[in-house]
């Protein structure tokens, strides 16, 4: 049997073979892909001619091309469509990618022609994207240590080694500690309050299982909706605790691995001359540095705090008068009792709005709103092979009927499928020796699964997620360009989230809405006064919300600027632990210190002792967004600002339209951020436009 990852796929837009790949496919697949890679890169450090922009730099660029096919189908199905086997190959090839990593980034040959290219910038007239790669590469091998000295080099690339294994065993313990709680039920008294929709699906999770009666679990269509409608104060109260005590103490512990990842970014930050992790990843963004970070976040909490502490009380004031027997808010009780006032104040539940988004529905509005606006087609594929029988693909065509991409679409949840949503391309757009290959653009999503008895039906969050991540999948598939580092979502981390949140918008248009949304059994369209109410309720604790966010950007700078009071200083040994000599119970109150120290003077809800945030922080622990949690909100201001330019000329305009294409969507990061956004807005983004929109101002 051949390998199927060991060349291009022949079937249309070169749609990866999903049909043939096996488990005992990749290690051989990544092992001889890392060989092609390096012998790629010999051949561009050892090439006799003077190092050129062409022969050195776009070279690099396009070098590893069957690594990057490989990688770019392992880690999705890492993600999407894991099992232990799966796990075990990510443990066996992390080693030899980071190697790989190093054998680039720390050759010193290849650096010294980067380097040559580099000193001739100003004379080279290069194309703008050009010299965005030029610089771009130099500073990837700065950034990666290729200015350090031996002694330095050798500690950096065993620093990175350590990091990469120890984020994957992070990440995996947030997974194990997740599927291992559940929560069964067979008293159906104990169901009370929960929804019929609720309650079939926790029927179908138990007979999934074998068992009778219902269960419940701590992925998030499970957890949330408990978590809202339960009426078992205990039965919220035991979900909470397990959700949010994760990962902290018993077998799957993340103490001492958030102490420890956070403890050796702050050393490689340092060898590379960085007073912390935070200003080495900083100078890659948008923000450019935390002083705007720290303003950006103060300038919204400082209005939505007492915002926020004033929804809670009145939030309080009311569960008091319809029986709530504590004296404050719990954070169990809150999301059952903003719930229940929210279903008397606005008349608006989930499960009122439910019937109205069919999720095939959704699906027809969200392509038809790209058609409108860019023009855009999507032309569903049931020959083209898929990774899960779930999985849909559609090619996505521009309006003259060119090819822009294949669009993979993975709505529900199952076991080994990550919680959360996102988009990721199996393959970026790229022109190599004169041939496009277009972008394989993907999405995830954990959505209510359809039952016997019903489709699926998306809450309004879940449809303003499908947004949200069809707004990345935009950025993905609208990309052009020619160097795949540079086009699509490869922007700053800080303005990545444009396309997605500026998208969410529509969400809220009754003039959208109205063009798709009606009853699954009735077809009897969503009522005026129902989506009235909804855009009314789209605010309901908005500084609650707010502060909430602010809290994990807080967090995470908390973990990553600044050496922490609990932290030992840095006395340049990387080859035992800091805190190999900490007992469990002390790495779990380090852990419990910083977070206590970050957000004390925010809290809006009592600190529950026992639980955690950073044991089971996806994000900034494993997931990419260290340092810059702080960019959903960096985002949300450009959104906010973006969008009052639709509100200003229609939320349909074509030129507008045109314009987010032209200026964001289509010039990925091949340009200034900065510039870019002045370019499409015409202003600086301001802060004040998004406390607008929250009507905290
Ligand atoms: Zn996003």
């Amino acid at each position: 049997m051949e390998n199927p990852l060991l060349q291009p796929s022949a079937l249309p837009f070169g749609a990866p073979r999903f049909d043939l790949i096996r488990p005992e496919h990749w290690k051989p697949a990544f092992e001889a892909a890392i060989a092609a890679g390096k012998a790629e890169v010999d051949a561009i450090a050892a090439n006799p001619a003077p190092a050129t922009f062409a022969n050195t730099v776009e070279a690099l660029e396009f070098a590893g091309a069957a690594l990057d096919r490989v990688s770019g189908l392992f880690f999705n199905l890492l993600e999407a469509e894991s099992d232990d086997a799966m796990q075990q190959i990510a443990e066996e090839i992390s080693p030899l990618l980071t190697e790989y990593d190093l054998y680039i980034s720390l050759n010193e040959a290849l650096f010294a022609r980067i380097h040559a290219v580099y000193e001739q910038r100003e004379t080279l007239e290069l194309a703008p994207d050009q010299r965005k790669l030029l610089e771009e590469s130099y500073k990837d091998f700065a950034r990666s240590g290729a200015l350090l000295g031996p002694a330095d080099k050798k500690t950096y690339a065993a620093l990175e080694e350590e990091l990469d294994l120890l984020q994957l065993k992070y990440g995996k313990n947030v997974l194990d500690a997740t599927n291992v709680f559940s929560l069964e039920i067979t008293d159906e008294a104990e169901l009370e309050g929960l929804p019929q929709y609720v309650r079939d699906a926790a029927a179908q999770a138990a007979r999934e299982k074998g068992l009778s009666g219902w269960r419940f679990d701590l992925s998030h269509p499970s957890y949330v909706p408990f978590l809202q409608f339960s009426a078992r104060a205990e039965l919220r109260e035991k979900m909470w605790r397990a959700f949010n005590a994760r990962a902290l103490g018993g077998p799957h512990d993340n103490s001492e691995n958030c102490l420890k990842i956070t403890d050796l970014r702050r050393r490689i930050a340092q060898l590379l001359g960085y007073a912390d992790w935070a200003a080495y990843e900083l100078e890659e963004r948008m923000a450019k540095n935390m002083g705007a970070v720290r303003k950006l976040l103060d300038e919204l909490m400082a209005p939505s705090l007492p915002a926020a502490r004033r929804e809670v009380a009145e939030l309080l004031a009311w569960a008091r008068e319809h029986g709530y027997a504590q004296e404050q808010m719990l954070p169990w009780d809150f999301p059952y009792w903003s719930e229940r006032y929210r279903a008397e104040h606005y008349a608006l539940s989930d499960e009122q709005l439910k019937p109205y988004f069919r999720l095939e529905d959704c699906i027809a509005a969200v392509f038809g709103l790209a058609t409108r606006l860019y023009g855009v087609q999507f032309v569903e594929r049931t020959d083209l092979p898929v990774y899960h029988p779930d999985v849909r693909v559609y090619d996505v065509q521009d309006a003259d009927g060119r090819h822009l991409a294949l669009f993979y679409a993975d709505f529900f949840p199952r076991p080994g499928k990550r919680s959360g949503a996102w988009m990721t391309n199996f393959r970026e757009l790229a022109v190599r020796g004169g041939v496009e290959e277009r972008p394989l653009v993907s999405i995830v999503t954990n959505f209510t699964k359809p039952t016997a008895d019903a489709p699926s039906l998306l809450t309004h969050d879940e449809l303003t997620t499908l947004l949200h991540e069809f707004g990345h999948a935009l950025h993905g598939m609208l990309a052009e360009g020619r160097y795949p580092s540079l086009t699509g979502t490869n922007v700053a981390r800080d303005f990545v989230e444009l396309p997605s949140q500026l998208m969410e918008n529509w969400g809220f248009e009754p003039a959208w809405l109205h063009t798709f949304a009606q009853h699954w059994q009735t077809g009897e369209p969503i009522p005026d006064a129902l989506v009235e109410r909804l855009v009314a309720a789209r605010n309901y604790h908005a500084a609650y919300f707010q502060v909430r966010q602010l809290r994990f950007g807080l967090l995470d700078l908390a973990w990553h600027a600044g050496v922490r009071r609990s932290e030992p200083a840095n006395d340049g040994t990387i080859a035992d632990s800091d805190h190999s000599s900490f007992a469990g119970s002390d790495r779990r109150t380090s852990v419990l210190d910083v977070e206590s120290q970050a957000l004390a003077d925010c809290a809006v809800l009592p600190d529950i002792p026992g639980s955690c945030i950073s044991t089971s922080f996806h994000h900034i622990f494993d997931g990419g967004y260290s340092a810059g949690y702080y960019s959903y909100k960096w985002a949300e201001v450009l959104e906010a600002d973006a969008f009052s330019l639709f509100r200003e000329r229609g939320i349909f305009d074509r030129a507008t339209a045109a314009s987010f294409r032209e200026n964001i969507l289509s010039k990925g990061g091949s340009e200034d951020e900065a510039l870019l956004y002045r370019r499409f807005r015409g202003h600086e983004p301001d802060p004040q436009a998004l406390l607008k929109k929250l009507e905290i101002i």
